[in-house]
């Protein structure tokens, strides 16, 4: 072919056509062009050809954009169908037509421009103390991010032009003959590595990456009730993606500083009452730290250790339901390890006037009552 025609005029549409114009104009006219619907016209295989280069070209928006900047000027090779023969060869075509590969768009299917790819995801850890846990706290983070260039956009150069290897596709077809017939493969283009621009004047800002570490400063609402351990995601707030894709997720991982006095249980909170062996004997007022601060709890005469009082609705916000959980208050009872001699003179008079009966004055200890099933 001398002088190339013009794709939108062999193709019989406007340059502004829409895909599904360019789609059905092709169909049609491939219909009538169709070498084998024009038996003994030498000329039928070719205008096929031109049809179906015009249209290949213009059905892949990357070839077609280089089109309409470069026209025919687009290197051979160029716009997804590099080496010799641009259809790799007609039985492929064919296959290609009335396989009805249509559905995907592209006529070549695997044609089109690498889909750019999005940003991972970034990590960061924040710590809280349980009373923050509870109540929910905002906090600033810093986040060491690899973001977008400024400058460039991403891109990484100030200056490019369309890669002439690809078209701008991204990708190249080769077409081999094997012993099994045509064996077509697409790879990502060597020229461009896929991005389907080569870059004339880098970027200084990002030295020609696209890409730039900056610390980000968020603020951020840890919500009440949140656990050790568990992970926040602020969506599109991770490290930058290729251009023209989103970005990855920020994964704020949340850790509940450990509370010297108060252990949490699920919703629940545990605080251990240390209460000496006489405080428990004769009952006393104690104070229990709570998260809202301390609060006086009363320890009846003849309490047991290990006793638990339950202050309830003092523990942590239910995070799936309303309301919160219980302070559960369990009674250490002191034993003294060390007595002066009049401590020890006080406690043998106790024991002198002591019996069973003052160890079980109510309805007996658990032991008693099993000793009283087995009797
Ligand atoms: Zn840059
Ligand atoms: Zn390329």
């Amino acid at each position: 072919m001398a002088t190339k025609r013009d794709y939108y005029e062999v193709l019989g549409v406007s340059r502004e056509a829409s895909e599904a114009e360019i789609k059905k104009s092709y169909r049609r006219l491939a219909r009538s062009h169709h070498p084998d619907a024009n038996p003994g016209d030498p000329d039928a295989e070719e205008r096929f050809k031109e049809l179906t280069e015009a249209y290949e070209v213009l059905s892949n928006p990357d070839a077609r954009r280089a089109y309409d900047t470069y026209g025919h000027q687009v290197p051979r090779g160029a716009g997804g169908y590099p080496g010799g023969d641009p259809f790799g060869g007609f039985q492929d075509i064919f296959d290609a037509f009335f396989g009805d590969r249509f559905g995907g768009g592209s006529f070549f299917g695997a044609s089109s421009a690498q889909t750019p790819s999005r940003g991972s995801d970034a990590e960061v850890e924040v710590e809280v103390s349980l009373r923050e846990a509870a109540y929910g706290v905002d906090r600033e983070i810093n986040v060491q991010i690899v973001g977008n260039c400024g400058v460039c956009e991403g891109v990484g150069g100030t200056e490019s032009h369309v890669c002439g290897t690809c078209g701008g596709a991204g990708m190249v077809r080769t077409v081999r003959e094997s012993i099994l017939g045509q064996m077509v493969t697409t790879q990502v283009c060597s020229t461009c590595g896929g991005q389907g621009r080569i870059i004339d004047v880098y970027c200084d800002n990002c030295r020609g990456s696209g890409k730039v570490s900056e610390v980000q400063t968020r603020r951020l609402r840890v919500p009440e009730g949140i656990e050790d351990g568990m992970r926040l995601r602020i969506s599109g707030a991770g490290h930058a993606g290729d251009p023209g894709a989103p970005a990855g997720d920020l994964y704020v991982r949340v850790r509940v500083k450990e509370d010297p006095e108060l252990m949490r249980d699920g919703e629940d909170l545990i605080h251990r009452m240390k209460v000496s062996f006489v405080g428990a004997a004769l009952g006393t007022e104690v104070e229990v730290p709570t998260l809202d601060g301390p609060t006086p709890v009363r320890i009846e005469p003849g309490t047991q250790p290990g006793t638990t009082l339950t202050l309830e609705g003092e523990g942590m916000p239910r995070i799936r339901r309303r309301g919160r959980g219980d302070l559960k208050v369990v009674v250490d009872v002191m034993v003294p390890t060390r007595l002066t001699g009049e401590q020890r003179d006080l406690l043998e008079r106790f024991e002198a006037v002591s019996g069973e009966e003052t160890y079980n004055g109510g309805g007996g200890s658990f032991f008693d009552r099993l000793r009283g099933v087995f009797r």
